[in-house]
């Protein structure tokens, strides 16, 4: 009888050949994630991956790891035993033994189909040691928990109480590579959230006009883009110095299309970052109609700059909605501390809601140096690296 955490997932399952790859990329996520904490080993058995336990092993500390790692549906603490019926009900006894209960059920999964007893008579063969060994009541309706059973092949089988639910999405570089805007206000962070949630990697971009502002947006970028790293478990941020951008055109475009030139210049930029960063899209934290510059058409001017699909996971939700996602990834104490961002600089009083690409084409021509802006900033750009756990 082997102590272990029993990991289940649910979208990898559906990706056929591609199974083994995501398994793999599951199993490495869990070791990022345990780093520096005891446990035996990791390993995959068709359809979960199991985490063997040493006798020091802290799984309380370990739950909380495992909790934010993408891929995982849910997950429960439990013993690894030989399919023996005997050895199966000694192991749900220490496992009921351990808790306070009122009420159970067992529940069973036969998939090694040779193992002598059908489903229904090992729940009952094992429901009934239970009841006798624990004076707990059997509930099939509403247990407080339930007691899961697992014959996975002819020399194991697993035995568990409850399940822990887990984040699900995909684990971690399963889907390749994008940069993210990352600004220190609330809705980049929970863009770049749901982007890892995918299994998508995210290399963070922050855009500051130090030293005409204070470092405390960059400080901020820093804190969010080591928050974010728990869930790929390394991360880079570039931060990329904009002021020279701003000041040209300030001096040289209409007031009223400053938001979209700057917007147009990250863009830029960012672009470039992905060719470094072999990374294929950008992703930002913009919301259609959320302030001036998110409209459809100046949405469409920005994009314009480039070649690239953009992502903006937070399309289709409110405010509220994204404000209470950032809570609960812990994103948002950080946006919410004061900074000030490169954007609100010289922000003109009237600006353009529905941009026409040529009006602003016409007004960026006036710059003759783009290029060489694009470069320079680039050029300037800090990298921070962050590792999880290190
Ligand atoms: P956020 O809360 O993410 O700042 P927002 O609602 O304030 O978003 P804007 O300030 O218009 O919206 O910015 C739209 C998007 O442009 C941001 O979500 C972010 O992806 C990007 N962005 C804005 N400012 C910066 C910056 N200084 N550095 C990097 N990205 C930025
Ligand atoms: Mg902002």
């Amino acid at each position: 009888m082997e102590k272990c955490i029993i990991v289940h997932y649910h979208e990898i399952g559906l990706k056929g050949k591609n199974r083994r790859f995501f398994e793999d990329k599951l199993k490495e996520s869990l070791k990022e994630a345990l780093f520096g904490l005891k446990y035996d080993f990791v390993e995959r058995i068709f359809g979960r991956i199991i985490i063997k336990l040493l006798e020091e092993s802290d799984f309380k500390r370990m739950k909380e790891k495992i909790k934010n790692v993408f891929g995982v549906a849910n997950f429960s603490l439990g013993y690894s035993v030989e399919p023996d019926i005997e050895k199966i009900q000694v192991a749900a006894g220490e496992l009921m033994k351990q808790r306070k209960l009122r009420s159970f059920k067992v529940e069973t999964k036969r998939a090694w189909k040779e193992f002598p007893l059908t489903s229904p008579e090992i729940s009952s063969k094992v429901g009934g040691y239970l009841r006798a060994k624990t004076k707990v009541k059997v509930d099939v309706k509403n247990p407080d928990v339930i007691c899961f059973i697992e014959i996975a092949n002819p020399k194991r089988a697993f035995v568990y109480l409850g399940k822990i639910k887990g984040l699900g999405g995909l684990p971690v570089s399963t889907g390749g590579r994008v940069v993210a805007l990352l600004s220190g206000g609330i809705d980049s962070p929970v863009a770049c959230f749901l982007t890892l949630k995918r299994g998508v990697g995210v290399v963070f971009v922050h855009f500051h006009s130090y030293p005409q502002t204070p470092k405390a947006s960059q400080e901020k970028a820093a804190l969010l883009a080591k928050l974010l790293t728990q869930y790929q478990f390394r991360s880079k941020l570039y931060l990329v110095p904009f002021l020279n951008i701003q000041k040209e055109i300030i001096t040289k475009c209409p007031a009223k299309f400053r938001v979209i030139l700057y917007r147009r210049f990250m863009f830029r930029i960012a672009e470039e970052i992905t060719k470094k960063e072999r990374a294929k899209a950008l992703v930002t934290g913009e919301s259609i109609g959320q302030v001036a510059s998110q409209t459809i058409e100046n949405i469409g001017v920005i994009e314009e700059a480039i070649g690239l699909s953009v992502f903006r996971p937070l399309i289709g939700m409110d405010k509220e909605e994204i404000i209470d996602l950032a809570k609960k990834i812990k994103s948002f104490e950080i946006s919410i501390l004061p900074h000030q961002d490169c954007c609100s600089l010289f922000i003109p009083k009237h600006p353009a809601t529905k941009a026409s690409l040529a009006k602003v084409k016409g007004a960026e021509n006036k710059l003759n140096n783009i290029e060489k802006l694009t470069n320079e900033a680039l050029r300037g750009a800090e990298i921070k690296t962050f590792s999880y756990g290190k």
